[in-house]
């Protein structure tokens, strides 16, 4: 049987907004000493607004979008949808795709067929010249991605668009790049807010002399301008799905008790691997399947009420 006082804590938890998945994970909840946040959806609103658009020469911003919303056209990515509203805000028409991949914590990629490729605007130089846009028998290549995602191509922006990223870097702004084929054709500059909730979150947390870091798969620019902002004492930026686990994991290693807080189907390995896995409202259902603790009124501000409770429920038990 449960012990009664077990199930009034459940309940009281419940009232609280949050959906106990794991007693266990909520009893250690007291001892924490360290929360690592997700930046994007977490943090952050998670919604982007497009601020800028960078081209290379011979290249107009239209055709940098117009690449952009064909690749992302299957992906649920905010990223995806603000370059798609941008597009049709423009009405600009967008070609159909088909091998659509989402490339997890980088970026998506697609094939136009050649006969649906937009026309040559005229007087655009680069387009016609040989080798840039002959494509592949099979159609081009479209694909939009991060820093992660050029890593992966091997492939480097000119100085111009170096720059340009820079900029939006220090604004605390994420680029992301358009390729054709294997050519970088434009850059978009995107604005994510910091959710008003997310000061108090974490100023609640210092208070209980606990640490707080930031686990994003985002630009490491962008991520120590969000994290400056909150106040968060380490970043840990430009981090591929496959390895936030680890990052908890080494945590752990130099010997800390640590919550994970995060949304997305990415931060799952991470929300097991963490002793306190929480996964916050809006997320994934993969995200909630992963967790400890699920804050349903998806308020990073519940993180310290978690710890809070866990302290003054458990330390009745004793
Ligand atoms: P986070 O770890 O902050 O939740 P993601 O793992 O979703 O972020 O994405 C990490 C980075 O990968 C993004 O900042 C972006 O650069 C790139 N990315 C991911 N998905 C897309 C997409 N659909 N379109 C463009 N870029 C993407
Ligand atoms: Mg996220």
């Amino acid at each position: 049987a449960v012990p009664l006082v077990v199930a009034i804590n459940t309940s009281m938890a419940a009232r609280h907004g949050m959906l106990v998945r794991d007693r266990i994970a909520m009893e250690q909840a007291r001892n924490l000493d360290t929360v690592v946040f997700d930046k994007t959806g977490t943090l952050t609103a998670g919604e982007q607004g497009i601020v800028e658009i960078a081209t290379v020469e011979g290249r107009s911003e239209d055709d940098v979008l117009t690449f952009a919303a064909a690749a992302e056209g299957d992906s649920e990515h905010m990223i995806a949808q603000a370059i798609r509203d941008e597009a049709s805000d423009r009405g600009l028409s967008v070609p159909d795709v088909r091998g659509f991949e989402a490339l997890e914590g980088r970026g998506v990629r697609a094939t136009i067929e050649h006969d649906a490729m937009p026309a040559v605007a005229p007087g655009s130089a680069g387009r016609s010249e040989e080798g840039t846009d002959s494509g592949g028998r099979d159609g081009h290549t479209v694909s939009v991605g991060g820093p992660n995602l050029l890593r992966y191509l091997e492939a480097e922006p000119d100085t111009d668009l170096e720059r340009f990223a820079e900029d939006a870097g220090s604004r605390g702004e994420g680029v992301v790049y358009v390729l054709s084929d294997e050519e970088i054709v434009g850059a978009v500059a995107l604005a994510d807010v910091i959710r008003e909730e997310s000061f108090e979150a974490i100023d609640a947390l210092h208070e209980m002399g606990i640490e707080v870091a930031m686990l994003t798969g985002d630009d490491a620019d962008v991520a120590h301008s969000v994290a400056d902002e909150l106040g968060i004492d380490t970043v840990f930026a430009e981090v591929l799905p496959e390895d936030k686990d680890e990052k908890i994991l080494e945590l752990q290693d130099r010997g800390h008790l640590v919550a994970m807080v995060g949304d997305g189907v990415n931060d799952a390995p991470a929300l097991t691997r963490s002793d306190v896995g929480i996964a916050i409202g809006s997320g994934t259902d993969v995200a909630v399947e992963s967790a400890d603790v699920v804050l349903v009124e998806n308020d990073p501000r519940d993180v310290a009420s978690l710890v809070r409770l866990s302290a003054k429920s458990y330390r009745k038990m004793q």
